[in-house]
C-alpha cells in the first residue's frame, strides 16, 4: 500500500544547492507584457525581445538558483484568458494544468491594469500559487498613473510586486517572493447569487481530484470548454454524465449569456478591486509616442506614416545606401578589384587544371560567384534591411501597422497579424516563411506561404531589381503595378478556394517608444547570423551545382529546353540562365539579369518583363526547403507548380501587353 513519508531532509549539493526543494515557475500573462524581458533577467539567458507575438509561441525554460534554491522557470505563451482561443493560449494553458507549478508568476502591464486583472481573478479562482507581478512602472509613471501595491496585495492575498523588468527593477523582490513562497489564504470573488449558485451544483457532483479548483473547472464547462470537459469525463468516469447534463441544463437554461453574464461580473469585481488603488492623472497631455502610436492606426494619417516609414527605410537606407553605396563598395571595389584578382592569381598558381580551376574562380566559381554574390551583393542588402526592421519592430509599430492593414489583408484570406511575415518577406521569404507558423489557423498559414513565395521579393531580389530598372522610371512603375495587382488578385482567389475559417484578430497594443540601440542591434546580429549560417552556404552549394551543370553540358541542356518558354515571353535564351540561377537564390537570378543588361543583352521591355518573371518565378531552394519543413510535401510541391506557372503565364501576358500597348517604348 502507498504510503506517504515525511519528507526527507535536504541534502543540498557540494555547491549548496538544494535540488530536492527544486521549484517550478511559470510566467504568464498577456503577450507583450515583459514576459520574456523577465525570463532573461531571472534566467540570464538570451531570448530575443520582441514586440509581437511571434517571439513567445515557442515556450522557452531556464533555470536559476535563488538562496540556494535551483528553480525551473518556464515562459509561457501569452494568454489572454484561461479559456484559450489560440494555439497559444492552449499551450500556455497546457503547462499550468499538466505542469503542476509550484508558483505561477502572472506578469501584467501597469497601464493596464484593470483590463488585465481580470485574468489574476481567475488564476487565484483556481486556485493556483500566484504572485502578481506589476511589469512596467516606469512607463506608467511618466504617464502619470500611480497604483498602490501594498492595497492591491492587501486585497487580491497574494504578493503583489511592482516591477519594470526592463530596468531589472523589483526583481530582486520578486526573487525572494519566489523562494519564500506561502500558499496563503486568498481573495475569494463572488461572481453574483445566480452565477454562484449554477457553480455550485455543478462542482458538487465532482469528486475527482484536478490540478485547478472545481470553481475553475466549473467556470470552464459552462463556457463550454471542450478540453476541460475531457479532462472531466476521464476523471469522474461514469459520474460524468449527470455532471455533462447539470452543465447542459445550465447552458439551455441561459441561452448563451453565460459570456456576457461572466464578463459583467468580473469586471464589477476588478471595478471593485482597484477602487483607491489606481490613480490616473487626467490633465496629462499626450506624449510623442501615444500621438504617433493614434496617428499609425488611423487610414488618413497611418498610410502617409507608412509611405514615409517605406521611403527613408526601404527606398534611402536599404534601396540607395545598402544596395547602391555599400554594394559598389564591397562587389565593385573589394571583391572586383582586390579579392577576384587574388583569388584568380592565387588559384591559377595551385591549380593547373582548368576544369578544376572553374569550380573557385571560374563563371560560376565558388569565389568568383559565390562569395562574390552572397558577400558583395546581398549581405550588405539584407544587412540594411534587418536593421531598418528591427527598428520598426523595436519601435512597437508593427502592431499598429497590423490593424491598419487588416481590413485589406481580410479580403485575402488573412489578418493583420500576417503583416509582419509578409514585411519580413521583403528581407528574407526563407525566414519569413519560418514566421508564418506565428499566424493563428492553418488556412491563413497556406494563404501566407503561397503569397510570400510568389509576390514577395526579398530584399536582396529586391535590392538588384530595383538596380536594375532604376534607370527607367516606367519599368519601376510597370513592375510594382503589375506585382500589387498579383499580390491581391492571387489573394482575393486564394481567399475563395483554401478552405478553413477566417480567423478573429486580436493584438495587443505594447507602447510606441524610442528604439533602444543595444536591442536593435542584437536583433540585427542575430538574423544576420541566420542568414550566414543558413544561407551563405547555399550559396557556395549553388556555385557547385552550376559548375558541375556546367562541364556536364547539362546546364545548356536545360537553356535549350527552355529557349521555347523564354521565346514566349520575348526574351533572349540567355536569360534562361538567370532563372535557373533564381531558384538557386531568388537574388541570384536577378543578380544573374543585372549581369545581362549591363552586357546590352536586354532592352527595357525585356528586362522588365524578365524582372516580372523572375519576381513571380519558383522560390529559392532554400524557401522550397522550409515551405516542405512547414506545410508539408502537398502544399509546398502544390504551391511551387503554381508560383512556376503564374509567373510565365504574367510574363506571357505582359510581354503581349507592352507590345500592344507600346508602353516602354
Ligand atoms: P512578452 O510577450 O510578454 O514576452 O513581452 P516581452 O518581454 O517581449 O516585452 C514586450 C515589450 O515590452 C518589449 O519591447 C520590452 O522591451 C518591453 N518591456 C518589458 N518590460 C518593460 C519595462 O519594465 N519597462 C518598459 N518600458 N518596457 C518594457
Amino acid at each position: 500500500m502507498l504510503k506517504f513519508r515525511k519528507k526527507p531532509p535536504c541534502i543540498p549539493t557540494p555547491d549548496g544547492v538544494c535540488t530536492c526543494c527544486s521549484k517550478k515557475v511559470a510566467l504568464v500573462g498577456n503577450p507583450n507584457v515583459g514576459k520574456s524581458v523577465l525570463f532573461n533577467a531571472l534566467t540570464g539567458a538570451y531570448v530575443t525581445v520582441s514586440n509581437y507575438p511571434g517571439t513567445s509561441v515557442e515556450v522557452a525554460r531556464g533555470s536559476v538558483v535563488i538562496d540556494n534554491v535551483s528553480c525551473q522557470i518556464i515562459d509561457t505563451p501569452g494568454m489572454y484568458s484561461l479559456l484559450p482561443i489560440t494555439e497559444e493560449e492552449r499551450v500556455a494553458r497546457e503547462i499550468l494544468l499538466h505542469e503542476a507549478p509550484d508558483v505561477v508568476v502572472h506578469v501584467l502591464d501597469a497601464r493596464n491594469l484593470e483590463r488585465m486583472l481580470a485574468m489574476t481573478l481567475q488564476l487565484i479562482t483556481a486556485g493556483l500559487p500566484v504572485i502578481l507581478v506589476v511589469n512596467i512602472m516606469d512607463e506608467a509613471e511618466r504617464m502619470g498613473i500611480s497604483i498602490d501595491i501594498p492595497l492591491l496585495q492587501e486585497r487580491l492575498g497574494i504578493p503583489v510586486i511592482g516591477a519594470s523588468a526592463a530596468k531589472k527593477k523589483g526583481l530582486a523582490e520578486l526573487k525572494k517572493s519566489i523562494v519564500g513562497y506561502n500558499r496563503t489564504r486568498c481573495a475569494v470573488f463572488y461572481y453574483g447569487r445566480r452565477m454562484e449558485a449554477d457553480l455550485m451544483e455543478s462542482m458538487a457532483l465532482m469528486s475527482g481530484s484536478y490540478a485547478i479548483s472545481k470553481k475553475a473547472l466549473a467556470l470552464l464547462l459552462l463556457q463550454r470548454d471542450e478540453e476541460v470537459a475531457r479532462i472531466v469525463r476521464d476523471t469522474e468516469g461514469a459520474e460524468y454524465p449527470a455532471i455533462e447534463e447539470k452543465v447542459r441544463e445550465k447552458i439551455f437554461a441561459r441561452r448563451d449569456s453565460f459570456h456576457l453574464e461572466l464578463s459583467m461580473e468580473r469586471k464589477a469585481i476588478v471595478k471593485g478591486l482597484i477602487e483607491g488603488v489606481f490613480h490616473a492623472s487626467s490633465a496629462r497631455k499626450p506624449v510623442l509616442g501615444e500621438r504617433l502610436s493614434r496617428w499609425a492606426v488611423r487610414p488618413l494619417t497611418g498610410i502617409p506614416l507608412l509611405l514615409v516609414a517605406l521611403y527613408f527605410g526601404l527606398y534611402q537606407f536599404v534601396g540607395k545606401f545598402g544596395a547602391g553605396t555599400l554594394v559598389d563598395f564591397l562587389e565593385g571595389t573589394v571583391f572586383e578589384g582586390y579579392i577576384s584578382p587574388w583569388m584568380v592569381s592565387l588559384f591559377t598558381r595551385i591549380i593547373p587544371w582548368d576544369i578544376l580551376r572553374e569550380l573557385f574562380v571560374g563563371e560560376y566559381g565558388m569565389v568568383t560567384l559565390g562569395l562574390r554574390y552572397a558577400v558583395g551583393i546581398i549581405l550588405p542588402i539584407v544587412t540594411t534591411f534587418f536593421l531598418f526592421f528591427s527598428v520598426l519592430e523595436d519601435s512597437g509599430y508593427f502592431p499598429r501597422l497590423a490593424l491598419l492593414v487588416d481590413r485589406l489583408f481580410k479580403k485575402i484570406g488573412l489578418t493583420g497579424r500576417a503583416v509582419i511575415p509578409m514585411v519580413l518577406g521583403f528581407g528574407c521569404d526563407t525566414m519569413a516563411t519560418m514566421v508564418t507558423r506565428t499566424l493563428e489557423t492553418v488556412r491563413e498559414r497556406i494563404i501566407a506561404t503561397l503569397l510570400l513565395a510568389l509576390a514577395i521579393p526579398c530584399s536582396a531580389q529586391l535590392g538588384v531589381i530595383l538596380a536594375l530598372l532604376s534607370r527607367f522610371p516606367g519599368a519601376i512603375a510597370v513592375w510594382s503595378v503589375f506585382m500589387i495587382l498579383v499580390f491581391l488578385l492571387i489573394g482575393v482567389l486564394a481567399s475563395r478556394v483554401v478552405p478553413g475559417e477566417s480567423p478573429m484578430f486580436y493584438m495587443e497594443l505594447p507602447p510606441m517608444r524610442l528604439p533602444q540601440f543595444s536591442n536593435v542591434l542584437t536583433k540585427t546580429y542575430s538574423r544576420v547570423q541566420w542568414y550566414l549560417v543558413e544561407i551563405l552556404p547555399l550559396f557556395i552549394l549553388a556555385s557547385f551545382l552550376l559548375w558541375l551543370g556546367k562541364i556536364t553540358h547539362f546546364l545548356q541542356g536545360v537553356v535549350l529546353w527552355m529557349k521555347p518558354v523564354m521565346a514566349a515571353i520575348g526574351l533572349p535564351q540567355e536569360t534562361a540562365v538567370a532563372f535557373i540561377f533564381g531558384f538557386f537564390r531568388r537574388d541570384y537570378g536577378a543578380a544573374g539579369l543585372y549581369d545581362l543588361q549591363t552586357s546590352g543583352l536586354l532592352d527595357v521591355r525585356q528586362v522588365t518583363v524578365a524582372a516580372v518573371t523572375l519576381t513571380l518565378f519558383v522560390p529559392c531552394v532554400a524557401q522550397f526547403l522550409i515551405m516542405l519543413k512547414e506545410r508539408g510535401a502537398k502544399v509546398a510541391v502544390s504551391v511551387a507548380v503554381f508560383v512556376s506557372v503564374v509567373a510565365f503565364v504574367s510574363g506571357y501576358l505582359l510581354n503581349e501587353f507592352l507590345i500592344l500597348t507600346g508602353i516602354l517604348g
